[in-house]
């Protein structure tokens, strides 16, 4: 990405080997939503010109390290985070949170390309012999596995995802997974939702709020819901979401706001008397990570439906077009 709308498919200079780290063939490399809003919009932490990419799974080429558990030739999915590892937040198993961190794909060279380097061998979960092209979705699952482990979801909670894109899909199947009785979708382009398993959302309604409503009462029985997680930037989180909730309900803060939405108005008599909770989520840790990895391995999870675009390199802009359009679900590009 050259600058914001210039996305360019050219040769540039193989990365090296660095000291303790180590340099990686990328086998695969899935486009999320954000790529496609820094294409369109940049983003406060890229440099240009930039390598896109964060949802990767590559092959180890070197290691200028001893390893234990990695070996030159693993295939392994790559944890988008490098953090200090000695502060707090690192210490406490919360590293995405650590002040210091870089994110490959934003403030350092990412995964769209052939080779990539690590610094830290660490942020490498080996994959075994499962697909890397499915093992590319452990990351944005990881997102969700943060969100849902703050959220507490579980055994017969009705969640609401606004947003039948990826991550609403993603954050549906691992609230499945977690033993949500009811799971409701909003979304506008219904077309999108072609690909998903039919038992994946008990009930769809447009984005509109009257509808909305409707289709909350009559779900649940005009209880509400216990868990709202906005996985679209364009929604508000306002006093109709708010209004949604049973006593207890928790929003999450998913998708990242816009930069210019205004403060949000919250009532906070009603969050004190119903105990109504408002939860941000960004990202995820390397503990998120490795156990997104692993249910994907083991197939605790399927996820294997979601990826409805498969792209080469030099498609790379085509991957963005799938992934913009919003009528599929994930575009991999595979190298
Ligand atoms: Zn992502
Ligand atoms: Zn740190």
């Amino acid at each position: 990405m050259r600058s914001p709308g210039v996305l360019d498919v050219t040769d540039v200079k193989d990365p090296s080997c660095p000291t303790g780290g180590a340099l990686l063939k990328v086998l695969a490399c899935a486009v999320c939503g954000t790529d496609v809003k820094m294409l369109e919009q940049g983003h406060r932490d890229l440099r240009y010109p930039r390598i896109l990419g964060h949802e990767v799974t590559a092959e180890i080429l070197e290691m200028d390290v001893p390893s234990d558990t990695l070996s030159i030739g693993d295939r392994v999915q790559v944890w988008p985070g490098e953090a200090c590892g000695n502060c707090p937040q690192c210490l406490s198993g919360k590293d995405h949170l650590c002040p210091s961190i870089g994110i490959m794909g934003f403030n350092m060279e990412g995964g769209m390309a052939q080779m990539m380097s690590v610094k830290d061998v660490s942020r490498l979960v080996p994959i075994g012999r499962t697909d890397p092209v499915l093992l590319t979705m452990a990351e944005p699952l990881a997102c969700c596995i943060n969100a849902q482990d703050k959220l507490g979801v579980g055994r017969g909670d009705t969640v609401l995802i606004i947003g039948g894109g990826p991550m609403g899909c993603i954050n549906a199947q691992l609230a499945r997974q977690r033993g949500a009785g009811t799971v409701l979708v909003s979304e506008k382009e219904q077309e999108r939702l072609r690909a998903v398993p039919t038992s994946l959302f008990d009930e769809v309604s447009s984005p509109d709020p009257d509808e909305l409503r409707k289709m909350v009462r009559k779900a649940t029985s005009d209880k509400g819901v216990d868990i709202v997680i906005p996985c679209t930037p364009n929604v508000r989180l306002d006093k109709v979401l708010f209004d949604l909730l049973a006593p207890g309900g928790k929003i999450c803060i998913f998708s990242g706001p816009r930069k210019d939405d205004s403060p949000l108005p919250v009532d906070v008599r009603e969050m004190h008397y119903h105990e109504q909770m408002l939860v941000g989520s960004y990202g995820n840790s390397s503990d998120h990570d490795r156990r997104a990895v692993q249910m994907l391995s083991q197939g605790s999870i399927d996820l294997s439906w979601l990826i409805t675009g498969k792209f080469s390199l030099d498609d790379a802009r085509d991957a963005f077009g799938h992934a913009s359009a919003r009528k599929g679900q994930k575009a991999v590009i595979t190298i």
